[in-house]
């Protein structure tokens, strides 16, 4: 047994379960994350300057050639270790998609590689990066406030991700938050809280818990299914353990429903 090369857990290879995961759900990613930087390079192609700098100041570069230079990034790193694994000089000429795969089913080798933590660090950062450069804004969604401590002080950052992402890294101080754990986690915390319907259901939308239309719930206090804590105001788990009880709602549901009805009450 020795270390991680990434962390401090053991492992008879170099790279522990947990951060070989964490290097194979940034392989499957690959894919979308290519996808949604060539609708922002392809943007540049037409509207050319008009698309834009990085702010008002005009001072950074246009979007979308950040995005071909995070994209460039991206295919660097890959077929760098790619054939950094196995000597195969012609994956340079291999769509990146397709590198991305060969890595993907050859991973139990990059595992024994003395660099895995190396490309596990790399392909992390750029990524994040790419993610960052697609403007496809629409499609952020927030983890929250990082949940990082660092000397006492907990770090000021909101953490933000791209829908469909499953992690997402600070860019205050770097720290890698699991975006469903965490959604899951604010849920909970805000499981007690008293508040009017409307309220609620825009709470639970922003965190793209669930989408819920005002008729919808309003029918289920009709029904009874949902009952007010008191007046007018509701809780956001009896709403979303009313809704777990419809047909779509068991779809979504969380196969620990009674942990979370547990924190509910
Ligand atoms: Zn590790
Ligand atoms: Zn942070």
């Amino acid at each position: 047994m020795s270390d991680c090369g990434a962390c401090t857990g053991e492992t008879n290879v170099k790279l522990c379960h947990d951060h070989t995961t964490r290097i194979e759900q940034d392989l499957a990613e690959v894919d979308n994350v290519i996808a949604n930087l060539r609708v922002s390079i392809a943007r540049q192609d037409k509207g050319a300057q008009s698309v834009g700098g990085g702010g008002p100041s005009g001072s950074k570069p246009p979007l979308s050639l950040d995005a071909l230079d995070k994209y460039e990034q991206l295919r660097e790193v890959l077929t760098g270790w790619a054939i950094q694994l196995e000597g195969r000089t012609y994956l340079i000429l291999v769509k990146t998609e397709d590198v991305a795969s060969y890595l993907f089913s050859r991973i139990e080798k990059v595992r024994l590689a003395e660099w895995a933590y190396e490309l596990l660090d790399e392909l992390g950062e750029a990524m994040e990066a790419a993610r960052r450069a697609t403007d496809r804004a629409a499609d952020k969604i927030s983890a929250g406030r990082c949940p990082t401590v660092i000397n006492g002080e907990r770090c000021p950052d909101e953490v933000t991700a791209i829908v469909g992402q499953t992690h997402a890294r600070c860019r205050t101080c770097g720290a890698t938050v699991d975006i469903h754990d965490r959604q899951q986690q604010l849920l909970a915390d805000a499981w007690h809280v008293r508040a009017p319907l409307p309220q609620i259901l825009r709470a639970l939308k922003q965190g793209k818990h669930a989408t819920l239309p005002m008729t919808r719930v309003e029918w289920w206090v009709k029904k009874g299914q949902l009952v007010p804590v008191e007046g007018n105001l509701y809780t956001a788990a009896a709403v979303m353990h009313a809704y777990w009880q419809t047909p779509s709602g068991r779809k979504v549901a969380p196969n620990n429903l009674d942990d979370m009805g547990r924190k509910a009450s």
